[in-house]
């Protein structure tokens, strides 16, 4: 993965302001899951917060860490086009939780 991509990512999250995504271990993850992010579903590549909710709201999609149903759904913007990333509410908390 290019210093570019970590870049694009991490602005797209500055944007969502979610700024705890890109440091801690979420950061962690999401290079984790930049090693084979075919395992994330292709997300639009336009998309706004009605798409989030719309996914997270009335789709049924496995959480990536655990598979019970996700609440919380996240687009990647990665080289290979966006990718959704879908987490149920206990893993999104262990996901933003700092680290101690
Ligand atoms: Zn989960």
């Amino acid at each position: 993965m290019t210093e570019d991509s970590i870049e694009q990512m991490a602005e797209w999250y500055r944007r969502q302001r979610v700024k705890e995504l890109t440091t801690g271990p979420a950061a962690g993850m999401l290079l984790l899951l930049q090693g084979n992010p075919t395992l994330l579903d292709p997300a639009p590549a336009e998309f706004g917060p009605e798409d989030i909710d719309h996914r997270r709201l009335h789709e049924d999609h496995p959480c990536l860490r655990c598979g019970k149903r996700a609440q919380v759904a996240y687009v990647n913007c990665l080289e290979l086009g966006n990718r959704w990333l879908d987490l149920c509410a206990a893993c999104d908390l262990w996901m933003r939780r700092p680290l101690s």
